[in-house]
C-alpha cells in the first residue's frame, strides 16, 4: 500500500513508518512535489486535519489528470490538540499558537512551546482538576474519494511545574494516566507506545485494511 501523508515533519513521519510497518509505503508532502501552504483554518481539529488531507488529495487528483499519476492508495493527515478540562477543552484546536493568540508572554522570551507550557501552569494555579487528554484526529481519504476520521487520546494530568527534556512541546507538563513521570522525563519508546498519535495511527491501521 502507497500512502501520502499530509506531513514534511520529519519525526512523525518516522513514528507513523514504525507504526504502520514494512507492507505501507509513507510519502512525504516533499516526496509528491507538493509546495502550497495549507491554512489550518477550521474551528475544530476534525475540520483541520479533513481540510489538509483534502488539499493534498485534489493536489494528486490533479496531477493524475495531467498524467503525472502517482499510484497512491490514499492520502492522510492528522492534527492534534491538548484539551485541559477545567479550560472546558482549551486550547484544543488552538494549542500550537496557544500563548501567542492569547498575548501570553514571559520573561520576554519570544518561545513558543516555552510560552505554551507556562500559560498551562498559569491557567491552572490553584486549580485542584488538572485533568487533561491529548487528542489526535486522522483523516484518511481513499484513492476513490471516500473519507474515514479516527482518533487516538492520552488522558493525564497537568504537572506542577515542568519536568524534564525529553519530547516536545508540552512533553514537560503533561503526566500521562498511570505514570508519576511527565512525557519528557519517560523514555521515547514508552511514550511512542502509548501517545494519542500512536493511538491514532493504530486506529488508522485497522481502518487501512478494512474493505470499503
Ligand atoms: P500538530 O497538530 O501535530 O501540529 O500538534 C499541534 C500542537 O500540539 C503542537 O504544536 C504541540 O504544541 C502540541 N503537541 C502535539 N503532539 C504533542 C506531543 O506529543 N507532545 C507535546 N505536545 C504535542
Amino acid at each position: 500500500m502507497r500512502l501520502v501523508f499530509a506531513s514534511n515533519n520529519a519525526h512523525k513521519l518516522e513514528e507513523v513508518r514504525a507504526i504502520l510497518g514494512i507492507n505501507t509505503e509513507i510519502l512525504s508532502l516533499r516526496e509528491v512535489a507538493f509546495e502550497e501552504e495549507i491554512d489550518e483554518t477550521g474551528e475544530t481539529l476534525e475540520e483541520n486535519s479533513l481540510l489538509k488531507a483534502q488539499m493534498v488529495w485534489k493536489y494528486l487528483f490533479q496531477q493524475t489528470n495531467k498524467g503525472n499519476a502517482l499510484a497512491i492508495d490514499g492520502v492522510f493527515a492528522d492534527d492534534t490538540g491538548l484539551e485541559i478540562q477545567a479550560l472546558g477543552g482549551k486550547p484544543g484546536v488552538h494549542t500550537a499558537r496557544w500563548a501567542a493568540d492569547e498575548g501570553f508572554s514571559t520573561q520576554g522570551e519570544n518561545q513558543t512551546s516555552g510560552n505554551n507550557r507556562r500559560l498551562a501552569l498559569h491557567s491552572l494555579k490553584g486549580e485542584e482538576n488538572r485533568n487533561a487528554q491529548f487528542r489526535t484526529v486522522v483523516t484518511y481519504i481513499r484513492a476513490n474519494g471516500v473519507m474515514q476520521q479516527v482518533q487516538g487520546i492520552v488522558k493525564g494530568t497537568i504537572a506542577t511545574e515542568e519536568k524534564g527534556a525529553g519530547g516536545f512541546g508540552y512533553d514537560p507538563v503533561f503526566i500521562p494516566e498511570g505514570f508519576d513521570k511527565t512525557f519528557a522525563e519517560l523514555p521515547a519508546e514508552v511514550k511512542n507506545g502509548i501517545s494519542h498519535r500512536a493511538r491514532a495511527m493504530k486506529a488508522l491501521c485497522e481502518c487501512l485494511f478494512s474493505v470499503k
